[in-house]
């Protein structure tokens, strides 16, 4: 598939202010050292979606996704292997080490057939959550395939759920939307914030408060998705993951695609 970024959704993306956010953290780091503050509320129940079923219920939470470039460094003792940290583009650290990053696209959505082991009986337990997909190329064009097939009958990726499916693995992995008619509008399910209880400076009630305003308006969820992407790599191991990309630079061509 041959897609360029300039002309995949006929904008190209904000990155200054990802740049921004990602220095104003880097200036934080530099001034308070790690720990911070606690951060914002919604960032501690928000986690990167790893699509691990053959078929994903999910809800997007926008229709068009936040491009950014980002390196994807290979650190051998990750789980997974693969780190994602943002490209500040101009002045990049992961740049002067010969890593090229590449974009990716990123969605806020629902994993809505999310589920996890718990309880005394350590049963399944179905657990819907708010998630940060963040796909390449591969994932992209079909994602965007289907958007003009929806948007022929008026419709957009925030009119329905849908089963997303994953066929195949790797750089030839294949994926496709399928929307489930006659879903509801979405509304902040009161079962989501189940993280919030571990609380860390906000309250309880100022953390759900944040996750309706995001929730609210798929701008408000593009605003909070950049500030997620420029932090997604720790600023405290931004050294120890520049220094695995100027090693990993003779070890790239046995780098496996995906
Ligand atoms: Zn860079």
């Amino acid at each position: 598939m041959d897609i360029n970024i300039d002309d995949f959704f006929g904008n190209v993306p904000d990155l200054a202010q990802t740049a921004d956010a990602a220095a104003d953290r880097q200036a934080d780091y530099e001034k308070n050292g790690g720990g911070g503050k606690g951060g914002d509320g919604f960032q501690r129940f928000v986690g990167v979606m790893s699509v691990k079923n053959p078929t994903e219920i999910v809800r997007f939470l926008h229709d068009q996704p936040v491009v950014a470039y980002m390196h994807e460094i290979y650190d051998p003792g990750g789980k997974p292997p693969y780190r994602n940290a943002i490209c500040y583009r101009n002045n990049c650290d992961f740049c002067a080490a010969g890593d090229e990053p590449k974009w990716k696209c990123a969605w806020i959505l629902v994993h809505k057939n999310h589920s996890f082991t718990g309880g005394k009986e350590k049963k399944k337990i179905l657990q819907p959550s708010i998630k940060v997909l963040l796909k390449g190329e591969n994932f992209a064009g079909p994602f965007k395939e289907r958007q003009k097939q929806l948007a022929n009958y008026k419709h957009t990726f925030e009119s329905f759920d849908f089963e997303m499916k994953q066929f195949g693995e790797g750089f030839g992995t294949k994926y496709s939307f399928s929307e489930i008619m006659g879903t509801e509008p979405l509304a902040l399910p009161e079962q989501l914030p189940r993280m919030f209880e571990e609380s860390k400076g906000k309250t309880l009630e100022e953390d759900r408060a944040e996750a309706r305003r995001v929730f609210s308006n798929p701008e408000f969820a593009k605003i909070y998705l950049k500030n997620f992407l420029a932090k997604m790599c720790d600023v405290s191991e931004r050294p120890r993951l520049i220094a695995l990309a100027t090693a990993g630079d003779a070890a790239e061509s046995g780098r496996p695609n995906h």
